[in-house]
């Protein structure tokens, strides 16, 4: 190809992966639902964010033993102090009882539950829950055997009231190395199916990776509902371009992602 062939030929490769990123990202909404109220950052600053990225902004904050909200009147004043902003209101649940331990007319005030599988009972299932990216508190001697129980987790989780599976196919540092061993498709299909069916979407991280791309493909062939989330640490952006490319490389529709149901 001559130089002038070649030039022409990027331009025209350019041109095409622009315009249907546009494109779809006019379509498609997008939502960063996973907006911790923590770190210094607040709702002012995730609604002047929203201003500015045309990102829309769902906050939230954690709810749970030992996490900033415990008892409903905690929940009562996140709720108050949130009310009638121009953004998605959310909790992330820790505990595997927040349904029943608080208040339904507090709760119907949400917009949407979180949840991810990274808080889990060890060393069996009548164990203590233990946060796994914690790593001095257990071990993994058994990688297919605890996978087994992880996945009795995963479908614990998902068979909440829950909205979105944050981080799904998380997987601990100690058996991080083992990921396409332990996620074998069967496994995948059966954490898509149990989203499906229940309603739950499932988050496509903008930072962690997860979940990659064979559970994406995966997951859109089922049917499954997406959401964006970046979960971040403090106040600082975070750059959401995978959220965004995941838009154009897996054809995501309008009806592909989440929206919250009005409330009643
Ligand atoms: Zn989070």
């Amino acid at each position: 190809m001559k130089p002038s062939r070649l030039c022409q030929f990027v331009l025209f490769t350019l041109t095409c992966l622009a315009v249907p990123l546009t494109a779809a990202a006019a379509d498609v909404p997008v939502i960063d639902y996973h907006i911790h109220l923590r770190g210094g950052m607040t709702v002012e600053k995730a609604i002047q964010r929203q201003a500015e990225t045309g990102v829309k902004a769902g906050v939230l904050r954690n709810i749970g033993a030992g996490w900033p909200i415990e008892t409903d009147e905690q929940l009562r004043e996140f709720l108050d102090s949130v009310e009638g902003k121009p953004v998605f209101v959310g909790l992330q649940v820790n505990d595997r009882d927040w349904m029943t331990k608080h208040s339904k007319a507090l709760l119907d005030r949400l917009d949407y539950v979180l949840a991810d599988t990274m808080i889990m009972p060890m060393p069996n299932d009548d164990g203590p829950p233990v946060k796994l990216w914690i790593t001095d508190g257990y071990t993994i001697d058994d990688p297919e055997a605890w996978m087994e129980r992880y996945m009795r987790h995963n479908l614990r989780v998902l068979a909440e009231p829950i909205s979105i599976l944050a981080n799904p196919t998380y997987l601990p540092p100690p058996v991080e190395h083992l990921y396409d061993q332990l996620w074998t498709d069967e496994r995948m299909r059966t954490i898509i199916r149990a989203a499906v069916d229940n309603h739950v979407a499932l988050e496509i991280n903008a930072r962690s990776g997860l979940p990659r791309d064979r559970f994406i493909r995966m997951a859109k062939e089922m049917g499954a509902k997406f959401s964006f989330g970046t979960n971040n640490m403090d106040d600082k952006p975070i750059d959401m371009t995978r959220c965004f490319e995941a838009i154009d490389l897996y054809g995501l529709k309008k009806d592909d992602m989440y929206v919250p149901a009005p409330k009643k």
